[in-house]
């Protein structure tokens, strides 16, 4: 693979924290040479005291793009000023959308009742600056699904199931939620067979990749910090699953994420 003759978008990555303190120009510059065009920096930062993290990253830098939202692991941090100012940082021309946010119930962070609660919260203000939103669920589907049924679909938004980690089953509700599956490197590793078959069947037209850096690095990066100039390891084997040239896959992803997010053109170098 000669990777500057294929671009791609990294729909989700956190370049913020510490991990990247010592190299993130240098990390921004390995993804664009990887032909990474474009990366989308998730708001979340350290918690709700912290929701223009991304905003930050994309004033800084022009392939740039960003989120804000309050993580799940944060609900219990959440105030009531919180909301406030994330509908304020809505409007700010970068932000593309509201994430990520959901359900953890394998850490459980934040007690249950108080991460739907902000989930919801977040759904509504979403829904009313007409953002799509971006989805974190673990060990949550039933009651994600749940409220995404309830709180989302009466909007006629769209949204992305960030890290896909679910099977056809999970795949097709979503789908029919009018969601995009965002695929990142456990769609690499061998065992995740129920994600492959997710992988394989889905729309071609409802599929995003990302790397959702510094975390879960693919193959053959497994267990090192991620970063989004690794998404490429993502999109070969994804174009591998599903049988289809890497380009046509870069494309069509690419044209994805412009669908979701961007009536204006993306940043370009
Ligand atoms: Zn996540
Ligand atoms: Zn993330």
């Amino acid at each position: 693979m000669t990777p500057a003759e294929v671009t791609m978008v990294d729909s989700h990555c956190h370049l913020d924290g510490k991990e990247f303190a010592t190299d993130r120009d240098e990390a921004v510059a390995r993804a664009i040479g990887a032909g990474v065009e474009t990366m989308v920096a998730i708001g979340t930062g350290d918690g709700p005291g912290a929701l223009d993290t991304g905003i930050r990253m994309a004033e800084r830098y022009p392939q740039f793009l960003a989120t804000v939202g309050i993580h799940p692991h944060d609900a219990a941090k959440a105030l009531p000023e919180h909301s406030k100012h994330l509908e304020e940082l809505l409007r700010h021309p970068k932000v593309i959308a509201v994430g990520e946010i959901g359900l953890d119930y394998h850490y459980d962070f934040s007690p249950r009742e108080v991460q739907q609660a902000v989930f919801v919260e977040q759904m509504s203000i979403a829904a009313e600056a007409r953002k799509p939103i971006v989805i974190h669920t673990r060990e949550a589907w039933d009651d994600t699904f749940a409220l995404l049924e309830r709180h989302w679909k009466p909007h006629g938004l769209p949204g992305v199931m960030h890290c896909f980690s679910g099977g056809p089953k999970e795949a097709a509700l979503a789908l029919d939620l009018g969601f995009f599956l965002s695929f990142g490197g456990i769609v690499t590793y061998p065992k995740a067979v129920e994600v492959h078959q997710a992988a394989r069947d889905a729309p071609l037209d409802r599929i995003l990749l990302e790397t959702d850096a510094p975390y879960l690095a693919p193959v053959p990066k497994r267990g090192k910090r991620n970063e989004p100039s690794f998404l490429p390891f993502t999109a070969k084997r994804m174009a591998e699953l599903r049988e289809m040239p890497l380009e046509e896959l870069a494309r069509a992803t690419t044209a994805n994420f412009r669908r979701l997010c961007c009536p204006a053109p993306v940043a370009k170098l």
